[in-house]
């Protein structure tokens, strides 16, 4: 691995649609302790774990950033599977937090998260938290359904809408 996590970025980003990429545009801080760097002070996941070591999306109002900065993917390099040095276990993280991100996008246009327009399956016990998760969850399946270790399959509906989705971006809602 030469460009260490940043090495995930470019893939991840690619395999989404020019749509969805427009939508997930966004910063990163990659192998960093988000709240030692002072990006954000919301170190409690509300499931026992910490941001200092968990993936997430942060995003501007009402959640994590100062005034006037871009939403963030933050990967902490201390999980095992990254530290270790997989790429492609990186790139899939990546993806579930860029459709957090293309999730925000539409929220910030819309007025309306992409469950809030859309019937979404619950493909994990993870998807189950909240309808955030429900689509992030669905849209990593989306991108990776031949990763058949995790997550239920999407429907034909589903993979549709998602089709829709990435072809048309914002259009799809209105
Ligand atoms: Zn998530």
């Amino acid at each position: 691995m030469h460009g260490g996590l940043a090495e995930a970025v470019r893939p991840a980003l690619a395999e989404l649609s020019p749509s969805l990429q427009e939508l997930a545009h966004c910063d990163y801080v990659l192998g960093a302790d988000p709240i030692f760097i002072g990006l954000h002070a919301y170190e409690d996941c509300g499931d026992g774990r910490t941001r200092r070591q968990t993936a997430h999306a942060c995003w501007p109002h009402p959640f994590h950033l100062r005034k006037g900065e871009p939403p963030t993917v933050v990967l902490p390099s201390s999980r095992e599977d990254i530290a270790a040095g997989s790429v492609s276990r990186a790139q899939i993280t990546l993806e579930h937090e860029h459709f957090h991100i293309i999730d925000w996008a539409v929220f910030s246009r819309t007025g309306k998260w992409v469950a809030d327009w859309v019937d979404l399956p619950v493909v994990s016990d993870y998807a189950a938290r909240d309808k955030q998760e429900r689509f992030a969850c669905a849209g990593q399946r989306y991108i990776f359904p031949e990763r058949t270790d995790w997550g239920q399959v999407l429907s034909r509906d589903t993979r549709r809408f998602f089709d829709a989705f990435s072809e048309q971006g914002l259009a799809v809602f209105g």
